[in-house]
């Protein structure tokens, strides 16, 4: 047994920690004990989702991408985006959807349906997916298409619906080797907002840093590649390592002043060329970053709303700083269409994610949130989420119920299990 945590360091739990290559996956699902079954991929989910408290958390072993020149990958679902990164690019080729690190898997991407900083144009990861191959709880094996069931349950389906041995992925055109990013810095929330719009429209990457102490002034960057296309070879240094720590660094006191000398950056009002690391990667700069928390860790919380309520982004951002939590940059990205994963997150409107140290009175804050953005149409991110409440769950995923049908008869003996699944009720249960 191993103790494993989520990447945000506050719940973690002791697993049968085990890993195997996708041709010894079938043995596996036969080994399986009483606590049942998950795929971990890297680990990068903040709370629950790649935890199963007294079972078993198997790893795949990575195996070589292939490309073609057509511009499809097909990888093995044990592969990291670096690894994905390092083979396609030399190829001039990137991948669609790129989150906030290099080090997730492919499978953990699929069973989340990530998204990135291009979701209004391009959508999440599901939208470039032509097949992925699922083993399900019977020891079938899968290979499953757009419009299939078995898909919409498997994308954004945490894990639940069997293992992901594989996938074919399409891709983008590496346009440039470098990214032309454009930064704003604006005074107040709504400015940050109506520009954030308007630049999610104009250039295929846009996302914005918020201060939450500050009436949500922050700085919006848009970006697109720059220079002859890429035929480069990828690779990411990443030369510092973060030590642990006794008590998390970031307190309402630094994070204020963290925030404020991050607005007033002299490069936040200009315009500069970068490398995709920055862009898109800028905190794998620092290895194991997360422990700058200290041991108790720190919650993100990212929710998705509608445009009809996207007054909740400033709600949030003054009622955290209001209860005297250390909301640390904020990040607010404009989402476009849902994809067909019955589960997935992302949703036409305004994503907020913060990170959060526990503080006294955050509980109530957010539970209190959470109400809001369910009732508004809107959803908390589950590869985020450390806390919602079952009830709130079923509110703000009401596809749960089509998943839940699929999902019984991809896994009938109920093998697959994790403790976010535990702790929302996800699984229907005999
Ligand atoms: C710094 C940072 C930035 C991030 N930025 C973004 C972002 O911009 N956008 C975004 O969408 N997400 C973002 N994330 C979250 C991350 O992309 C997701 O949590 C993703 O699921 C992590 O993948 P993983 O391989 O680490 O999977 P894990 O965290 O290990 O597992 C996540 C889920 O995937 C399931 N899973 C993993 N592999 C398989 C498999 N082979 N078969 C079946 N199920 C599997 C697990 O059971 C679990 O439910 C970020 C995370 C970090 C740490």
């Amino acid at each position: 047994m191993a103790r494993l945590s989520g990447w945000g360091r506050t719940t973690s739990s002791l697993c049968d920690d085990e890993r195997v290559s996708a041709t010894d996956a079938a043995a596996a699902l036969a080994s399986a004990g009483a606590r049942g079954l998950l795929v971990r991929g890297s680990g990068c989910s903040y709370g629950d989702a790649a935890l199963n408290t007294g079972g078993t958390a198997l790893t795949l072993a990575p195996e070589d991408p292939t490309v073609h020149p057509h511009g499809v990958v097909v990888a093995g679902a044990g592969t990291s985006f670096e690894t994905l990164l390092r083979t396609t690019l030399p190829t001039g080729w990137t991948l669609p959807v790129l989150p906030g690190t290099r080090h997730l898997t492919l499978g953990g991407a699929i069973a989340a349906d990530v998204h990135g900083k291009n979701h209004l144009q391009d959508g999440s990861i599901a939208a470039w997916l032509d097949e992925v191959v699922l083993l399900d709880g019977a020891g079938r094996r899968w290979v499953t298409r757009p419009g299939d069931p078995e898909f919409a349950a498997t994308v954004g389906g945490m894990g639940l619906t069997g293992m992901i041995l594989g996938a074919t992925l399409r891709l983008l055109p590496a346009e440039g080797t470098q990214l032309e990013v454009s930064n704003q810095r604006l005074p107040d929330l709504d400015q940050v907002m109506a520009a954030l719009d308007v630049a999610a429209r104009r250039s295929r990457y846009a996302v914005a840093w918020v201060d939450a102490f500050a009436r949500g002034r922050g700085v919006v960057s848009e970006a697109r590649w720059t220079g002859s296309p890429c035929r480069r070879s990828y690779a990411p240094a990443q030369h510092l390592v973060a030590p642990p720590v006794p008590l998390s660094v970031v307190t309402p006191l630094t994070a204020r002043a963290f925030n404020a000398a991050w607005w007033r950056l002299p490069g936040h009002e200009r315009t500069s060329v970068t490398t995709l690391t920055s862009f898109f990667h800028p905190l794998d700069g620092v290895r194991q970053w997360n422990r700058l928390y200290g041991p108790r860790g720190f919650l993100q919380y990212q929710f998705v709303v509608p445009d009809g309520a996207a007054h909740l982004v400033g709600d949030a951002l003054g009622e955290l700083t209001a209860a005297g939590g250390a909301p640390f940059l904020g990040v607010l990205k404009r989402f476009g269409d849902a994809s067909e994963g019955l589960l997935s997150f992302p949703r036409p409107g305004w994503s907020l994610a913060v990170d959060l140290p526990p503080t006294p009175g955050l509980g109530a804050v957010l539970d209190g949130l959470d109400t809001r953005v369910a009732a508004a149409g809107g959803a908390v991110y589950l590869a985020k989420d450390a806390r919602l409440s079952a009830e709130l769950f079923e509110d703000m995923y009401p596809r749960v119920k089509e998943w839940r049908d699929v999902q019984t008869r991809l896994d009938p003996e109920g093998l697959f299990r994790s403790d976010l699944d535990r702790r929302l009720g996800l699984v229907r249960r005999a």
